[in-house]
């Protein structure tokens, strides 16, 4: 493991934080919060909340708006979406410079971020004005009626997202909506305010009516009083599944729908027959090189075949060690700090208590000192013979904190991954095709990559089971979210008979 420090004093100035609430920009809300940059653990930005009216004025802009937005002719939805994408593009050196101010994100994975959330936006704009909108859904004799589905957007979406990757939350959120004729009020987490207020620019300049997107930065309170708005009518939330719980409970009080997309410890499930090299790289990488273990799909449990168990561990932790931790801002920087000292305390824990479980330590497992102590920095730690029923293999850490456990044979290697409460995605290393088509059908989880394949793909559709969440983003499914079916019944023949009505009912 290499460590630098170098111009970690030298961020850059900081846009003030405002709510974008219709064509307002906001500069107060309810109270502040103290944003503390990962890397030198200070306070470098006051942020405002929004308060309980703070989040009526943005609902009641996005519901004024839905009005506007929904009338808008498809073509120029999408056009308005097509813009977006391209200006996201534009802002590149802007997304990378606040997403490195927002949570340390690592500036090269910045800057890939800002492709794929651009091909989100592009995806969605697509569809706009190609919509499934709706279907003749029978032809009865009787009473010579006909019905079609009429597909509706749902009007404002409560948009919660969570710290680790706002621009792609969005992304993956927003144009969908934006997309079925839906305005949006989105509720970045506290903790990462910067990129969507930054988002909310290039929508405005995208020609997207002042009101449909709305960002208000807040906490908690925000977020519930967002949820429980009445002219809310769906909520899509990215974030733990314990804030998951209190969500859907207010969900519940006036059954309105939910799109839950949450944690996971997904397996990696390595076959000895597979090309190790190539499986290791990729073990490490995703463990550790993608926001440093923050990221709800990563093969965070490692299932390894016994007859090559020893030397893939020991190949995994060795590349660990190569990986370079530091300064976000540096581009070859693949190891960023953790959110904030909170996340340091879980990941000790965890690891503390892993120890006591028995598991073997390869490498990490200590808090990094010297020029990095300021900041909330975690070494890649990679244990071995971890328990499948301990918490390091049943719990989520969002670390660089790597779970190791030997299989004997396919049967085990699915029970294994199939094991815990989780259900996001599953990850298989084989040549043998036929296994690997067993494999993805056997493992329970939203989606399964054989030997490297991408996930979060805008075509593709993307969620989980269980405490993983329920509901998709990304393609047609991920649209469909979106919109609320009706039915729509004509009669042909004026004459009403009770015949007529006997047949219907
Ligand atoms: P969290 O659940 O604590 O917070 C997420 C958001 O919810 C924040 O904006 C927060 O302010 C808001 N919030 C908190 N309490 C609320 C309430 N009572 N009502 C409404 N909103 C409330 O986030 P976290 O647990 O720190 O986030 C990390 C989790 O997110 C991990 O479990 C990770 O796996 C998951 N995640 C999932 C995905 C995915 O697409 N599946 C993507 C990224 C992260």
């Amino acid at each position: 493991m290499t460590t630098t420090t170098e111009s970690l004093s030298a961020a850059p100035t900081l846009p003030p934080v405002t709510l974008r609430i219709g064509a307002e920009s906001r500069t107060t809300g309810a109270g502040t919060h103290e944003h503390i940059d990962p890397a030198t653990g200070k306070v470098d930005a006051l942020v405002p909340l929004a308060g309980v009216s703070d989040v009526d004025d943005a609902v009641q802009a996005a519901h004024a708006a839905f009005a506007v937005w929904r009338a808008t002719p498809a073509g120029t939805r999408a056009k308005c979406l097509l813009k977006l994408a391209q200006l996201v593009e534009e802002h590149s050196e802007d997304f990378a410079t606040l997403g490195i101010a927002d949570n340390g994100t690592a500036r090269g994975t910045l800057y890939a971020t800002v492709t794929a959330a651009a091909e989100w936006i592009r995806y969605y704009g697509g569809w706009a004005d190609k919509l499934p909108l709706g279907r003749i859904t029978s032809v009865v004799g009787a009473g010579g009626s006909f019905g079609h589905t009429l597909r509706q957007p749902y009007g404002v979406i409560g948009t919660i997202i969570t710290w680790n990757a706002p621009l792609m939350s969005l992304a993956m959120k927003v144009p969908a909506a934006l997309a079925a004729g839906n305005a949006v009020v989105v509720k970045p987490s506290e903790l990462t305010p910067f990129t969507a207020m930054l988002f909310a620019g290039p929508a405005r300049e995208a020609g997207i009516p002042d009101g449909v997107f709305n960002v208000l930065s807040g906490g908690p309170e925000a977020g519930a009083a967002l949820v429980e708005h009445p002219l809310v009518k769906k909520v899509t939330f990215t974030g733990g599944p314990e804030t998951a719980k209190k969500i859907a409970a207010s969900c519940a009080k006036t059954f309105k729908p939910l799109l839950l997309e949450l944690g996971g410890k997904s397996a990696n499930l390595v076959f000895a027959d597979a090309d190790l090299d190539q499986a290791a790289m990729h073990a490490a990488y995703m463990a550790f090189g993608v926001m440093s273990g923050q990221a709800c799909a990563l093969p965070t449990r490692l299932l390894v075949e016994e007859s090559v168990y020893e030397e893939f561990a020991a190949k995994v932790a060795a590349i660990a060690g190569y990986f370079k931790v530091g300064n976000p801002q540096e581009i070859d920087t693949i190891c960023v700090p953790v959110i904030n000292d909170a996340a340091i305390a879980r990941i000790e824990g965890m690891v503390s208590r892993a120890k006591n479980d028995g598991a073997r330590l390869l490498c990490g497992g200590e808090r990094l000192g010297g020029e990095l102590a300021e900041g909330f920095f975690y070494p890649p730690t990679v244990f071995a013979d971890v328990a499948p029923e301990s918490e390091l293999a049943q719990k989520e850490v969002f670390g660089p904190v790597l779970a190791i456990t030997p299989f004997v044979d396919e049967a085990e290697a699915i029970a294994l991954a199939n094991g815990t409460d989780y259900g996001l995605s599953g990850y298989v290393w084989t040549s043998d095709s036929r296994r690997s088509i067993r494999l993805a059908e056997a493992l329970e989880t939203g989606d399964v990559a054989v030997n490297g394949a991408q996930n979060a793909v805008a075509e593709r559709p993307f969620g989980g089971i269980g405490h993983s969440g329920t509901g998709n983003e990304g393609g047609l499914e991920g649209l469909e979210e979106f919109f609320w079916t009706r039915v729509c019944r004509l009669r042909q023949r004026l004459e009403v008979t009770m015949g007529a009505f006997r047949h219907a009912y």
